[in-house]
């Protein structure tokens, strides 16, 4: 089949199955409310939890930075593209995740491909869990080494498929919060098992950052495991942080191996100035800030409460990642549309970024949403899965 005729049928089948997508341009800066097509929606998509994105703070610093350093950093890092800005960031980073050193990287999807190249040999195993962002999955088509995925948060499962392992090298990958299912890892007890058969653990905590522990260093930090011998850190920028790119923070000894091998951090031209320095912001911000994590959390608890009141079942955490399960693509779909027809906005999420079956709604909450937003899109949502038929799909 050629090229051509492939791509015809692909797209074919994406029509038919209803899952064809398609990208809404928003005419407005990110916000509790964004405009699209002159329509306002209220917002419940983005991943930016605490309303950095558009901060009067992070726009200043990265004007500034731009100012003072330019457009372009000018090369890759080991070229001439290394800016002293660029290690300001690393310090800062490294020293909010409580890690030796932090290296940052163009983006998360980035920093995760070079994670498994660089620390397994061509006969090393890879473990992941079944539910890992794509990023961490794709990762494990890059490398020669073994990729196995063991069942959703299933411990006991890696811990065999690393017991019966003759590999030389082993490294055990999870998402902190899971981005799809707002779930969190069990860390520790992954911990325990990547220490018992000599594995590095890798932490991606992209949806977890500035959300979750004491300080917003993660789920880690929650959990009370250090970034430190075996463990690795993957922080993005793009999401809590309201700005752009991704870090690894771990020991010097694995970050200098990350400078040394790791591809996608080589090849590839610097962070420019103006997005370092307004992620410079965004670290301060996040700690001078705390009321914004303290706000969101009193929003996911208000989310919780009421919609569990309604008969929707939340996912009772503490993470802003709230879905709805409504079973098919085409009712996912249908009620996202009315409730933008209601001027709310709710992504639906459906296969193949989520297995067959389980198209949702994906809520995700923010510091920046007032209580009487919740209570506007739960009234909205519960009226319209109550008036379809959608509640048996659920049960
Ligand atoms: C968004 C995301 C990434 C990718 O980060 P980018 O900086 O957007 O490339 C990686 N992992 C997870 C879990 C994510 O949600």
């Amino acid at each position: 089949m050629s090229w051509k005729s492939r791509l015809e049928q692909l797209r074919q089948e994406r029509v038919e199955q209803r899952l064809w997508r398609n990208r809404v341009a928003i005419a407005s800066p990110q916000g509790r409310f964004v405009t699209v097509a002159g329509q306002s929606l209220l917002n419940f998509c983005s991943n930016d939890y605490l309303g950095l994105a558009n901060h009067p703070e992070l726009a200043k610093a990265g004007t500034t930075a731009i100012n003072q350093w330019g457009s372009g950093s000018g090369a890759s890092h080991l070229v001439c593209g290394h800016h002293e800005l660029h290690e300001e960031l690393e310090t800062k980073l490294a020293s909010f995740v409580g890690a030796e050193k932090a290296l940052v990287f163009s983006t998360g999807y980035m920093a995760n491909l070079a994670l498994p190249q660089t620390f397994l040999g061509r006969h090393g195993l890879l473990l992941e869990d079944k539910l890992n962002h794509a990023s961490l999955l794709d990762a494990g088509q890059l490398v020669t080494a073994k990729m196995k995925r063991y069942p959703h948060l299933d411990v006991r499962s890696a811990e065999r498929m690393l017991a019966e392992s003759e590999a030389p090298q082993k490294m055990v990958t999870t998402d902190g919060v899971f981005s799809m299912d707002g779930d969190l890892a069990p860390v520790v007890e992954l911990r325990e098992i990547c220490n018992r058969h000599d594995a590095l653990l890798v932490v991606d905590e992209a949806h977890g950052l500035g959300v979750v522990g004491e300080h917003g260093g993660g789920v880690c930090q929650q959990s009370g495991i250090s970034i430190t011998d075996n463990v690795l850190l993957m922080g993005t920028l793009g999401k809590s942080a309201g700005s752009f790119g991704a870090f690894v923070a771990g020991d010097q000894f694995l970050i200098d191996s990350l400078v040394q091998f790791a591809r996608p951090y080589i090849y590839t031209t610097a962070l420019p100035p103006a997005v370092v320095g307004t992620s410079l912001a965004a670290v301060e911000v996040m700690k001078t800030e705390p009321w914004r994590r303290k706000k969101l959390q009193s929003n996911i608890q208000h989310f919780c409460a009421l919609a569990e009141s309604h008969g929707l079942s939340p996912n009772n955490s503490a993470i802003p990642i709230q879905p709805i399960m409504v079973g098919s693509a085409d009712n996912a779909i249908r009620i996202s549309d009315e409730l933008k027809s209601k001027g709310i906005w709710v992504v639906a999420i459906r296969p193949p970024t989520v297995p067959a079956g389980s198209a949702r709604l994906r809520v995700t909450l923010t510091s920046e949403h007032e209580h009487e937003d919740i209570e506007r899109l739960i009234e909205c949502m519960a009226g319209l899965l109550i008036g379809s038929h959608s509640q048996e799909v659920i049960l």
